[in-house]
């Protein structure tokens, strides 16, 4: 009777272990009942959420002029592949390259888009922002955010924007090679502070990088991208006396 019970409780977890890996992300939304102000309520691992000290997204405001550090990129035209995972689309990129940050040397992962820009400069929101995250060999995050202005078309964004995939769920490969570099302003002084993920579980020691100069986007491809997500920016966090350097 009782190795019976064991079983069952045994296939009950495997089963829920299954399911868990069919949907790995729990349920978390930017506004109403699983919106920003309730994550951190929503799962034992999203405490972070509202207990932090040092989150993400900031104003960047009153910055402190750093010592010159210039980030070296090294982005290599590659194959990608395009996701929309239920919060964002999102941009897969395994042999993406590499950059040079004073924080050590980084592989890109992916990069995705928030709209509008979840960091605000002078308290003011930018329409979009792409958030291109790279790792390092011991683990650690650094995301480098490139903020986009309305303007003239982006070439750079032409090759997923004209393609994205609609449903919660959908992917594919992005046609023909795609170059992270393309996509980067000409300029590269930054904003650097030390933050989080700006989604759950909101993890900190996250290495942030704000490029100065924005890059444009269309209105068309502004709108293409909020026929999918109108909103999905975690308001600003407290700096809870962090220094925002501006750098590069
Ligand atoms: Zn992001």
């Amino acid at each position: 009777m009782k190795t019976k019970f064991l079983l069952a409780a045994a296939a009950l977890a495997a089963m829920a272990s299954s399911q868990a890996a069919d949907h790995p992300a729990p349920h978390w939304d930017y506004r109403g009942k699983a919106g920003t102000s309730h994550w951190g309520d929503l799962e034992p691992d999203f405490a972070t959420c509202k207990l932090g000290k040092a989150q993400s997204p900031v104003d960047l405001h009153a910055v402190k002029h750093g010592a010159a550090a210039p980030i070296d990129f090294h982005y290599a035209a590659s194959h990608a592949e395009i996701v929309n995972n239920g919060h964002t689309v999102q941009v897969n990129l395994p042999e993406g390259g590499t950059v040079h940050l004073p924080s050590g040397d980084y592989h890109v992962v992916q990069f995705h888009f928030h709209t509008p820009s979840e960091e605000t400069v002078n308290g003011k929101h930018y329409p979009l922002v792409a958030h291109l995250v790279h790792r390092n060999d011991a683990g650690e995050l650094a995301v480098v955010a490139v903020l986009f202005k309305q303007g003239k078309e982006n070439p750079a964004l032409q090759p997923l924007f004209a393609d994205l995939p609609p449903h919660a769920g959908d992917k594919h490969a992005v046609a023909g090679a795609f170059d992270l570099g393309a996509l980067l302003p000409a300029r590269h002084a930054y904003y650097a502070y030390m933050g989080s993920l700006t989604t759950p579980p909101c993890s900190e020691g996250v290495h942030w990088q704000i490029l100065q100069q924005p890059v444009e986007i269309s209105k068309g491809q502004l709108a293409a991208f909020r026929k999918l997500y109108p909103m999905n920016a975690r308001p600003v966090q407290p700096l809870n006396g962090r220094v925002v350097e501006i750098t590069g």
